[in-house]
């Protein structure tokens, strides 16, 4: 036991110097007659986590609006009303975590994953304050780090209340376990007088390895390297021509915006995801006798709610979208519509070629960047994308692509924080949705079929990295439904991921010794 507060002491220290970005977005739920449960409403909070200034941090629990204190910890990128009660203060299981203020009881030894754990009952003793945590903890063997803690705070202040929550830490770094995920339920939680909360969330971290970003240094970045692939396209020696240079200089915007998206740690780095994404591309260019001048290149936008875009010859769906999307037909569906908007020349603002606009505090990038584009040009790119699918290996598949559309009309009154995007256009405003041409062709939707898949629920097939923002496929096969109840289209559930141990590599080994004298 000593270990393992020794340790979280340690945790607190190290999660000082982290600034790793917070997003959590919430379903408030209704129970229906039947008994099912299904969102109403959402929120979305997306912000950068900074513990940084000091001794401040062991005295934020316990104090009068903790949540609304913690808030204050976040910086907005994307500012929603309030979260009620705070959701990042559930990476700390207690700043100040003591042997003395705990009964602490063994449970017995668990696998999480590959990692053996030992199980610990935590109960604050009496009288030891108010916010000390109470719930299970998972502690791997080998170091005493906490891997896993589930429960809640208690007893809360007079002024606030708290949540329960399941908070996950993977292993990140050799020896750090660092915090990726927090689940967070309430089915019939009663604060103030009369206010009743039912509701699921989801709080993810990731891009804690944005070194660059030192507080002193993130609204003063200059990103610009100079693009290999400019090069390539001057010939030797000569001047580009207008047309070349004209080309040039989109590409430059392209690449500013693109650069710095990654940077701030909402583009995932360029990996095995992007490379799918580009071949489903590939497939619509090829059928279509479509020969563009100058690569195609597709992004992962690191956040949840649905999305794609274009930025110059860059697409980018979201995380969330990824998620979501029940197979590639629907996946090209979407390609295609950004694709389209490539293929017909519509207008790229190249304003960010100058590099002073990439001058910008992180939190500005919703304001600062924009890829909307005009009514006009979403109806021809619409329309031009129906043509690209009808030729491709994609057009007997159409019906499951207006199958999730007609989910996403269905569903998208209720998560309008799930469907409002942050850079590009929606795909679902007022009555109108992306590609509706497609809605006429799909089957009907009907909720009780185990076997009609229109929409999968969050996080479901992409894996984030949290240490590296890299993105993979999920390896984890789907599951034959045991109920229509498990469909959960665009819904939130609980996490549960296989924890892994990082082994010191020989090469990090021979770092931290002194190079032997020749
Ligand atoms: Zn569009």
């Amino acid at each position: 036991m000593d270990r393992v507060v020794q340790r979280e002491h340690l945790f607190v220290a190290q999660m000082r110097h982290m600034r790793p970005m917070v997003e959590t977005y919430l379903q408030n739920l209704k129970t229906d007659k039947d008994g099912n449960n299904s969102p109403v409403k959402d929120q979305y909070f997306l912000g950068r986590l900074d513990m940084s200034d000091g001794p401040e941090d062991t005295s934020f629990v316990g104090q009068p609006g903790f949540g609304r204190r913690m808030v204050n910890h976040l910086t907005g990128l994307y500012s929603m009303r309030f979260l009620p009660l705070g959701f990042a203060q559930m990476v700390v299981l207690d700043p100040d975590f003591q042997k003395k203020y705990y009964d602490m009881t063994f449970v017995r030894r668990e696998f999480l994953g590959e990692v053996r754990c030992l199980v610990i009952d935590v109960q604050p003793k009496e009288g030891s304050g108010t916010s000390r945590f109470m719930g299970r903890i998972w502690v791997e063997d080998q170091d005493y780090n906490v891997v896993r803690f589930n429960g809640t705070y208690y007893p809360h202040p007079k002024t606030s209340y708290y949540l329960h929550f399941d908070s996950w830490r993977l292993n990140m770094r050799p020896g750090t376990w660092l915090p990726a995920y927090i689940y967070s339920e309430e089915s019939d939680f009663k604060y103030g007088i009369t206010k009743g909360l039912h509701f699921r969330a989801q709080t993810r971290l990731w891009g804690y390895d944005l070194k660059a970003l030192s507080k002193n240094s993130e609204f003063t970045q200059i990103l610009v390297d100079s693009p290999q692939s400019v090069k390539d396209q001057s010939d030797a020696g000569a001047d580009a021509t207008p047309v070349v240079a004209e080309r040039m200089w989109e590409r430059q915007a392209e690449d500013n915006a693109v650069e710095r998206m990654q940077k701030i740690g909402l583009l995932a780095p360029p990996g095995d995801v992007d490379k799918i994404l580009q071949t489903v591309v590939n497939n619509l260019l090829v059928t279509n006798n479509i020969d563009l001048q100058g690569d195609i290149r597709c992004r992962v936008l690191l956040t949840s709610p649905l999305e794609s875009f274009t930025i110059g010859h860059t697409i980018v769906l979201s995380r969330g979208l990824l998620d979501v999307l029940p197979d590639e037909a629907s996946l090209a569906m979407v390609l295609a519509h950004e694709l389209s908007h490539i293929v017909l020349g519509h207008k790229f603002d190249t304003k960010l070629a100058f590099n002073d606009r990439m001058f910008f505090a992180d939190q500005e990038s919703f304001q600062r960047l924009d890829f909307k584009r005009r009514p006009a040009d979403e109806e021809a790119a619409d329309t031009k994308a129906l043509e690209l699918l009808k030729n491709s290996p994609y057009k007997d598949k159409l019906g499951t692509a207006g199958l999730f559309l007609k989910q996403l009309q269905e569903r998208a009154p209720d998560l309008p924080n799930l469907i409002r995007p942050h850079l590009g256009n929606s795909f679902a405003e007022g009555k109108g949705i992306r590609m509706s041409a497609l809605l006429a062709a799909a089957p009907q939707l009907d909720p009780q079929r185990t076997d009609q898949i229109a929409a999968l629920p969050l996080g479901g097939r992409i894996k984030l990295d949290p240490w590296s923002d890299q993105v993979e496929l999920a390896k984890a096969k789907p599951v034959a439904l045991a109920s229509a109840k498990e469909k959960m289209p665009f819904e939130i559930t609980p996490f549960f991921p296989y924890l892994t141990r990082i082994s010191i590599p020989g090469s990090e080994k021979v770092a931290l010794t002194a190079p032997a004298p020749k």
